[in-house]
């Protein structure tokens, strides 16, 4: 269970509702952009937090503001298609085809930069992380500010994702100004990032997966770190790697195996975790709910549809976390959107996992 940190507030943090006052929210929040402030807005994936892509220094207040370490370059988010000229010094190959296919939406391309692009969002890198978002209140909000807007996920750096501007609030309030309410976000995983250097390779996955990539433009590669930890002196490609990441208080596991075979090992888990006194709550799906009855447990989704388990993942993890100090949650394939899942929750559980398919 998390513990409240004491923190000094700087700032009285507002909440505008992009449903019911969408013109005001990006009007106020283009203005903070455009004077150097933070903003916190919706995206399809999850929530970002938001700066002058083409000021170093505003964006510097990005990683004061979630701790983040200065290694760990962001995105850079544009509205229109075009303005990727404003940050890339060339268009590879594949990358017209891609955007115009899956653009607008939750595909980021990593291709050389321009020397305009400051190098607090690269982290001192020769390339530049792109992304056009589908949410139309984040698209909003950057023409509104005539800048691309520079953000990563708008948590405390660690923390699992914030996909509710709740989720903002609880890990942001106080040290941003503003935060752009467009509820909860649709696909709840950060982007797909691919790199357009050398080879394609996938270097997160993400709601675009590696077979619609590879179906538009052929073959990909797949980061060898999706699913495993770096290791020691490992260098990353994509260096959010090689962070502790969508971490909650709480000590997660993954077992592996088919449902029934997993549920079994979870609900050993779960006892066993009891007796000594602690409290466990499983992540449980559509398929296996029946086996935990009498226990603490809460529905991510279908694991036969992995986006529904990938829409819920970091919002289960924050509402767990609150009453539980042990999270025990079954591994899926790691397919399609599963990939982006299991890649998630792997990093999750610190790569704790426990193997039950021979049970
Ligand atoms: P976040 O969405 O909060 O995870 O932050 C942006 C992610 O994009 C991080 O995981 C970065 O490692 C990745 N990223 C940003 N720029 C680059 C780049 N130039 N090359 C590789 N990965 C990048
Ligand atoms: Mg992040």
């Amino acid at each position: 269970m998390r513990q409240r940190e004491e923190t000094q507030p700087a700032f009285e943090t507002q909440v505008i509702s992009a449903v019911r006052q969408e013109e005001a929210g990006t009007i106020q929040g283009a203005k903070l952009i455009q004077a150097g402030e933070l903003v916190a807005f919706p995206t399809e994936t999850v929530y970002g937090l938001g700066a002058n892509g083409l000021n170093g220094e505003a964006v510097a207040k990005i990683f004061a503001a979630k701790g983040r370490p200065a290694d760990n370059p962001l995105i850079e988010h544009i509205a229109k298609k075009s303005d990727v000229r404003q940050l890339w010094s060339r268009i590879p190959k594949q990358a017209q085809l891609l955007m115009d296919t899956f653009w607008p939406g939750p595909l980021t391309l990593v291709a050389p930069k321009c020397d305009r692009v400051p190098e607090e969002v690269t982290a001192g890198l020769e390339t530049v992380a792109v992304r056009m978002p589908q949410n139309k209140t984040a698209r909003a909000l950057i023409a509104k500010a005539g800048v691309p807007i520079a953000a990563p996920s708008a948590n405390r750096s660690g923390r699992p994702s914030p996909t509710t501007a709740q989720h903002v609030l609880d890990d942001l309030g106080g040290r941003i100004p503003l935060i752009i309410d467009g509820g909860a976000c649709k696909y709840g995983v950060e982007s797909t990032v691919l790199s357009l250097v050398g080879e394609p390779t996938i270097l997160r996955p993400g709601a675009i997966t590696r077979e619609m990539i590879a179906a538009l433009i052929g073959e990909v590669r797949v980061s060898d770190s999706i699913l495993k930890p770096m290791k020691d002196g490992e260098v990353a490609a994509s260096p959010g790697m090689k962070y502790q990441h969508y971490a909650p208080a709480a000590e997660v596991i993954v077992i592996l195996g088919k449902p029934e075979q997993a549920a079994k090992r979870i609900n050993a888990l779960y006892r066993e975790a009891e007796a000594q006194g602690r409290i466990a709550e499983i992540a449980a799906t559509e398929q296996t709910k029946h086996y935990y009855k009498g226990r603490r447990h809460l529905v991510l989704g279908d694991r036969n549809e992995p986006e529904t388990l990938c829409a819920n993942l970091f919002s289960a993890l924050r509402e767990m976390d609150t009453r539980a100090d042990l999270i025990l949650a079954e591994g899926i394939s790691a397919e399609d959107e599963g990939l982006a899942y299991m890649n998630r929750l792997l990093r999750a559980a610190g790569f704790h996992v426990i193997d039950a398919s021979n049970d």
